[in-house]
């Protein structure tokens, strides 16, 4: 198997959450000596400061003037990094309730276009594996592959409450699978740009494969595209 694609290519990989996918992205990323894009985190962080900035800002209830203002920035490496003025808050914006409030925020017109531009100026040059819920559908419906990944609903919700535990946030794994769910429904349903099966896109059912299973058949993949 060739160390690196030839061209530098725009990748995919889009799915609902404890599918695998920032796993499996950011392994894949890592596997080509590419960028990895993880969009939820921009959606996060956009939600942590609203949060913050709503008790000191008088704009807030105004999202365009908000956003216009927003003292955010993104750093994507191995991991991504989201930084508030100067406070990082890559920590932070994983809290649960942070979860919720950016899928209510995702619903808005103002917020996705604002993030659309900045994930489309992050991934214009390729060499890029981006990971979210829109990727393949909106932000680059011609990415040279688009993946979607997805998991019965009892393996995503056990794979989400084992990801919390790790960082440290205990909750129980059946309020974990009841707050998966109506964010998933959320992201779903919301009139513009909801998770759905990008045209074209492979579908990946990883329940029952570890990360490192589903990173190399999307490798395979990659490198038979290239032949
Ligand atoms: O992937 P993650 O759980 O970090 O995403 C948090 C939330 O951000 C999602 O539930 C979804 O509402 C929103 N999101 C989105 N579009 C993306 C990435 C995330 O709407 N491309």
């Amino acid at each position: 198997m060739a160390e690196k694609p030839n061209k530098n290519l725009i990748i995919t990989i889009d799915g609902p959450s404890g599918a695998g996918k920032s796993t499996v992205a950011r392994m894949v990323a890592l596997a080509l000596g590419y960028r990895y894009i993880d969009t939820g985190a921009m959606y996060r962080g956009v939600a942590y400061a609203y949060k913050i900035l709503c008790d000191v800002r008088k704009d807030s209830d105004n999202m365009e003037q908000f956003l216009r203002n927003l003292p955010i920035r993104f750093e994507f490496e191995n991991e991504a990094r989201v930084f508030l003025e100067v406070e990082d808050i890559s920590e932070k914006i994983r809290d649960p309730e942070i979860s919720l409030l950016a899928s209510k925020l995702s619903q808005e017109r103002s917020v996705r276009e604002y993030l659309t531009v900045l994930q489309k100026e992050a991934g214009k040059n390729g060499g890029v594996v981006l990971e979210g819920r829109d990727m393949g559908s909106v932000v680059f419906p011609d990415a040279h592959l688009k993946f979607y990944l997805d998991a019965n609903q009892d393996e995503r919700a056990k794979r989400r409450h084992l990801e919390l535990s790790s960082k440290g946030i205990q909750s129980l794994q059946s309020v974990v699978k009841d707050e998966m769910q109506k964010r998933d429904k959320d992201d779903s349903e919301r009139k513009i740009a909801p998770l759905v099966i990008p045209e074209h896109a492979i579908y990946i059912d990883t329940s029952e494969l570890d990360a490192r299973g589903v990173v190399d058949s999307i490798l395979n993949v990659i490198f038979e595209s290239e032949e």
